[in-house]
């Protein structure tokens, strides 16, 4: 596995995170309508909410160079590339300058 391989999947993981927590907060408003007299949308609230502030969190601070383990996301955020996918396009950590093609350490 490259660094490169072993970053995409923190980002997939991260994303698919926070998607399954705002997706479990849209099944507490639906369910909300329908289950009126039970609070179960506070439930399907607390979950999600939790699940898309640590995807959220993940994606911004929580993806590291392995080498130098360094904050890449906010790094690249701080370097002017905003787009969350842009990680993946990039060649080299910006801070230790290791290639993302080559295996793990
Ligand atoms: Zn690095």
């Amino acid at each position: 596995m490259t660094i490169r391989e072993h970053i995409e999947r923190d980002v997939k993981a991260a994303f698919l995170c926070g998607l399954s927590g705002m997706i479990l907060i849209m099944a507490g408003v639906a369910l909300g309508t329908w289950l009126e007299p039970w609070p179960v949308e506070k439930v399907f609230y607390a979950i999600g909410g939790v699940l898309l502030l640590v995807g959220t969190v993940r994606l911004m601070a929580g993806i590291k160079c392995p080498k130098c383990n360094h904050a890449l996301l906010w790094s690249n955020v701080n370097l002017g590339a905003v787009h969350v996918w842009a990680i993946g396009k990039a060649a080299y950590c910006p801070y230790c300058h290791a290639d993302f093609s080559s295996p793990m350490p």
